[in-house]
């Protein structure tokens, strides 16, 4: 059977025919129009129409977010100045399909301009007006195709705007030809529990209606299979399914050592989830999540109640929670408002919470009066730390504070190097495995060009997470993991045989996660740290870890 191979995100296996994500159109040239303006427009009002009514009509078929999401589109597609700023150009002689390419940019770049909330809206624009520009076309619609059967969604790479939109119930499996493990598809699939494989370098031969199998434990598709393989990866899957349905017991390896697994929660509306899908408590609870849009800090009262309304759902159990941590990928601007050349290497985190030292102090009240109110075990920490007299001093404030356990996040490499000397005073680290890489790499996460070296699994990242193991277990204090390499099931394999104790990833990876560790035990889990410390590369830490690990 003809192997493809890439990076597999989580345990999952399916087998289906492909489908093929519809590139755009082609940017249509400036020219003039053969028709009149007049039949020009009526060209346009039915594709614009057509549109709109395909919008709607999946709009209902998917339901939920996404329904808001396509009918927002679809009234894009019908909005009265958009038709006067096509229609000016239809009068001046041009095509339908520049009109409407040249009006919706213009729109485009006002929404742009406006920025917040409008400005992420600006790619739904350009999306609508490409389905308009295919339609005009006789093209089929670019982005997540529908035909009408469960399907292996094969693409060059997924944009948010599409991911929104897959109809789980029919697409039984990922394939991208780009993308990394912590690409915005593998975030995805994870977060939905997709089977995936993604960086498929020749996905591009793969044809529409081709029978595969996607092994995303393997990390291979396989082409051509026979109808006995089919059967085998449909019982596997069946298999996986059981046991995401058993009953769910705590993180634990094969020789029982515990590894308690933890959930990453924005907000209180996903505590239910963490819940029913087996979280031990929390991990890491990002508290700017919640005022990503307010302009001003929020009262030491309003963030008590968010707080509490989290720490309710866990009673007795452990909630890390992390002080704002504003700047770069989120943004506040009660923190920090002012222009930066490199955001990531700005008053970001604990620096700017120490440049306005009162909203920390407001943010420590606020989580201490949460805590006399519920039975939460409350631990907090600092995000972006640098320096081990930035730990020193936030630990010291949680505790003026009346926060008994006190850490920081790993995520700069100069604190990585520093573990030993921080160890002795902080209570403990959660390492950040998304920054940390970032930082490590010199490579920009929200980058798709660099995308290939955000890669949490390079030795070099590994080696500074083998640093704050060895120095949590030198002090007996706890290091966890809560980037998205723990909700990768091999690579949390590996931190356990680093020295982690406890990993923190989106609730959906969970199940996973669970499952991969109860395969090794402690010895096994070194073993197989080992083999990926001494790799040179990514990809053959990776492939290393994988050869040791299928000998457990
Ligand atoms: C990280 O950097 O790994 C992390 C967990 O924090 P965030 O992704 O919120 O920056
Ligand atoms: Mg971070």
């Amino acid at each position: 059977m003809p192997e493809l191979s890439g990076i597999g995100i989580g345990r999952g296996i399916a087998a289906g025919p492909v489908a093929r994500m519809s590139p755009p159109p082609p940017a249509p040239a400036d020219e003039a129009s053969e028709l009149s303006p007049e039949a020009e427009t009526d060209r346009v009002k039915e594709a614009l129409s057509e549109v709109a009514g395909e919008l709607e009509e999946r709009g209902r078929a998917v339901g939920g977010t996404a329904r808001d999401v396509l009918e927002a589109q679809a009234m894009m597609a019908q909005d009265p100045s958009l038709a006067d700023a096509v229609q000016t150009r239809l009068q001046a002689g041009k095509t339908g399909e520049f009109a409407v390419h040249e009006a919706f940019a213009e729109f485009r770049a006002t929404l742009e301009q406006l920025g917040g909330y409008l400005g992420e809206r600006a790619a739904d624009l350009s999306d609508v007006a490409q389905r308009v520009i295919a339609s005009l076309r006789g093209l089929p619609a670019p982005g997540v195709p529908d035909p009408g059967h469960p399907f292996i969604l094969v693409a060059e790479d997924l944009a948010p705007a599409d991911t929104a939109l897959l109809d789980l119930d029919k697409v039984q499996a990922l394939v991208t030809i780009q993308g990394g493990p912590t690409s915005h598809t593998a975030i995805l699939a994870r977060e939905k529990s997709i089977t995936a494989i993604v960086g498929v370098a020749d996905a591009a031969e793969l044809t529409e209606d081709e029978q595969i199998i996607v092994d995303s434990v393997a990390g291979i598709v396989y082409t051509q299979p026979s109808a006995e393989q089919i059967r085998d990866a449909q019982a596997r899957r069946t298999a996986r399914e059981e046991e995401a349905a058993a009953p769910l017991t705590p993180g634990t390896l094969a020789d029982g050592t515990a590894v308690p697994l933890l959930a990453n929660l924005g907000s209180a509306s996903s505590t239910d989830q963490a819940v029913e899908l087996g979280a031990e408590g929390v991990g890491l609870f990002r508290t700017e999540f919640l005022f990503l849009s307010a302009d001003e800090a929020p009262s030491v009262e309003e963030q008590r109640e968010a707080y509490q309304k989290v720490l309710q759902a866990f009673p007795g159990q452990k909630v890390v929670v992390r002080a704002l941590d504003a700047g770069a990928d989120k943004p506040l601007s009660f923190l920090n408002d002012q222009p930066e050349e490199n955001p990531a290497l700005g008053l970001r985190g604990l620096r700017a919470l120490m440049a306005n030292e009162q909203i920390l102090k407001d943010q420590l009240t606020a989580l201490a009066q949460a805590q006399e109110n519920t039975e939460a075990d409350v631990w907090v920490m600092a995000p972006m730390v640098s320096t081990v007299e930035e730990a020193e001093e936030f630990t010291a404030l949680a505790k003026q504070h009346g926060l008994q356990i006190a850490g920081v996040m790993v995520e700069v490499p100069s604190i990585a190097l520093m573990a030993d000397e921080l160890m002795s005073r902080t209570d403990f680290a959660s390492i950040g495995t998304n920054d940390l890489t970032q930082y490590t790499m010199a490579a920009d996460r929200l980058l798709g060009s660099v995308a290939s070296l955000q890669d949490p699994w390079h030795p070099a990242v590994l080696r500074l997470i083998r640093q704050v193991g060895a120095a949590g277990i030198a002090s007996a204090k706890p290091v966890g993991v809560c980037g998205e390499a723990a909700a990768d099931p091999l690579l949390a394999v590996v931190l356990v045989g680093l020295g982690v104790n406890t990993l923190s990833m989106s609730p959906a990876a969970l199940a996973d996660v669970r499952a991969e560790l109860k395969l090794h035990t402690l010895e096994q889990a070194r073993s197989i740290a080992a083999a990926a410390l001494t790799a040179a590369t990514a990809a053959q830490a990776r492939e290393s870890a994988l050869s040791v690990a299928q000998q457990s």
